[in-house]
């Protein structure tokens, strides 16, 4: 087995406290990884002080020709990142291929850095006077990502706030962290000079001891909204910037008029897609009408139940193992507490036979119907591959329904109906919204996040909110008096 090192300043780092990594489909361990404490953490940000300064001074179109060489690595070794995603996660390959290729775009977004930081000039702003604003670093920026995307999600951070001039330090979710130290090697290959990305493997501990670092001067998170809430708490305390994005529960409305056959095979995508284990899978149907229910029911339990399942390394399968015991477990928990509930269980992803002939976490798709916003299956974020049908009698009352919610992350509707998608999208109290798309991700010139409790901040990921995030605003007014002009003193505010 393998053992992972932290990656510090270009030197392997190793410590006592380890975790063993497994691999979801066999449950073994595949690779050994160390746990940061807060000595760890403090060699990472001298480091990047260390190396802040050239960085900063360097020419953004320089920090761009570093990002040029990054995608072209990334693309060059897209398979190995792509099977150690699939094997730590258990994700699909092909769909361990396509999060990497999300992720590019936002490479490819940060080699426009030249054009992004051009900032705004006023000749004559006032008399003889030049104004102009401009976007500087902040300094050292740190990184806390989930598990369900290693590679996307830390680049949807660290290209941005690199080619802005700032150092990034990247703590990885503990079970998945082997695409971490591969981008970083890459960044080193493509001539990123060393200690500006160091990637500090850990948990609770190594955060907490970014949290308390006064050299952080923000920190991107992305994962549940617990941890996003008290990370905001307790980033803003210490006077960091802080974008935290945590859960979410995502509602596909589906209007009588809606195109039913692709309603159905798209939802069935977007819920069991990655087992569910997405922040923009949808987990619930909003049906208008017995009769739309009825017709998506019967269009989606065949689809639910012929999905193939196993191991995501393998090809040719639809889904992959959840991430690991306790979370297989809790989902499983939820299908139990949905019928104990009452709601009708269509397609019951227990009885899946890998269920109990693999050592892996596997569930099968599960589907129930005549969920009521009571239970605990609606409320509750459960992370896996489950599907619940609402019944509802309106569209007014699926609006309603969804803007009750606590999370606001993503949301879609299907429809043939423009006027019902226009006032979709304007009343709608969620951050990103799709009609007859179900997974409304923005592409990497938009950027992302939800409202409510699914982001707590102001800025939202990625995008030109990134530029907005890791830099700081400077205004600087200029004038050149001539020579002979005698100035009296003023005491008023010039107007
Ligand atoms: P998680 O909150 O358990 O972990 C996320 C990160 O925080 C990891 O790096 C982990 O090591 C660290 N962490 C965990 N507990 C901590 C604590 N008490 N204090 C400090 N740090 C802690 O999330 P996860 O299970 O890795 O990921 C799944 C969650 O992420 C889901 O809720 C999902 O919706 C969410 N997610 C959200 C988005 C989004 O864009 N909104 C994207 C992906 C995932």
């Amino acid at each position: 087995m393998d053992t992972l090192t932290h990656l510090i300043g270009g030197d392997a780092v190793t410590g006592e406290r380890t975790l063993d990594v497994l691999n979801p489909a066999t449950a073994q361990a595949v690779r050994r990884l160390p746990l940061a404490d807060a000595a760890i953490v403090q060699r990472a940000i001298e480091t990047a002080r260390d190396a802040l300064p050239a960085w900063r001074a360097m020419p953004p179109a320089k920090r761009a020709q570093v990002m040029y060489r990054f995608k072209t690595l990334l693309e060059r070794d897209a398979q190995e990142i792509c099977a150690l995603i699939s094997e730590e996660h258990g994700k699909v390959l092909d769909d361990a291929m396509g999060e990497l290729k999300r992720g590019i775009e936002n490479v490819e977004y940060a080699c426009g850095v030249p054009e992004l930081l051009k900032g705004e000039y006023s000749h004559n702003a006032g008399p003889s006077i030049d104004t102009w604003s401009n976007h500087q670093p902040l300094g050292i920026v740190a990184g806390i990502t989930p598990f369900n995307f290693p590679a996307m999600v830390p680049l949807w951070m660290f290209p941005m706030a690199l080619a802005c001039g700032n150092a990034f330090i990247l703590k990885p979710s503990e079970q998945s962290p082997s695409a971490a130290n591969k981008m970083a090697h890459l960044l080193h290959e493509a001539g990123l000079p060393a200690g500006l990305f160091s990637v500090v493997h850990g948990d609770r501990e190594a955060v907490e001891a970014l949290i308390a670092a006064p050299e952080v001067k923000a920190m991107s998170f992305v994962g549940s909204t617990p941890v996003a809430r008290s990370l905001y708490e307790g980033g803003t305390r210490q006077g960091k910037r802080i974008q935290a994005l945590g859960g979410a529960k995502n509602h596909a409305v589906v209007l009588p008029d809606a195109d039913l056959d692709n309603a159905a095979s798209t939802l069935i995508g977007a819920a069991f897609g990655s087992a569910g284990e997405r922040c923009m899978a949808i987990s619930v149907a909003v049906c208008v009408g017995d009769e739309t229910a009825d017709a998506l029911i019967e269009r989606l339990a065949p689809q639910a139940r012929a999905m193939s399942i196993g191991p995501g390394t393998e090809p040719g399968h639809d889904m992959g193992a959840l991430i690991n015991a306790s979370q297989r477990d809790k989902v499983a928990g939820y299908i139990e507490a949905g019928a104990s509930a009452g709601a009708q269980l269509i397609v019951d992803g227990r009885t899946h036979p890998l269920v109990e002939s693999s050592p892996g976490f596997f569930l099968g798709a599960t589907l129930f119907d005549r969920v009521t916003p009571d239970m605990s299956i609606y409320r509750d974020e459960i992370f896996g591959p489950v599907l619940c049908v609402v019944r509802v009698a309106s569209f007014e009352d699926a609006i309603a329904l969804i803007n009750d919610h606590q999370y606001g992350n993503g949301t879609c509707l299907f429809t043939r109906d423009g006027e019902a998608g226009r006032r979709f999208a304007d009343q709608i109290e969620v951050g990103m919204v799709g009609i007859n798309v179900p997974l409304p991700v923005p592409v990497a010139f938009h950027s992302f996040g939800g409202w409510k409790d699914s982001l707590f901040g102001d800025l939202h990921a990625y995008g030109p909110d990134a530029v907005r995030f890791y830099t700081r605003r400077k205004s600087v007014s200029q004038r050149w008096p001539e020579r002979s002009a005698q100035e009296a003193a003023q005491f008023s505010f010039p107007s």
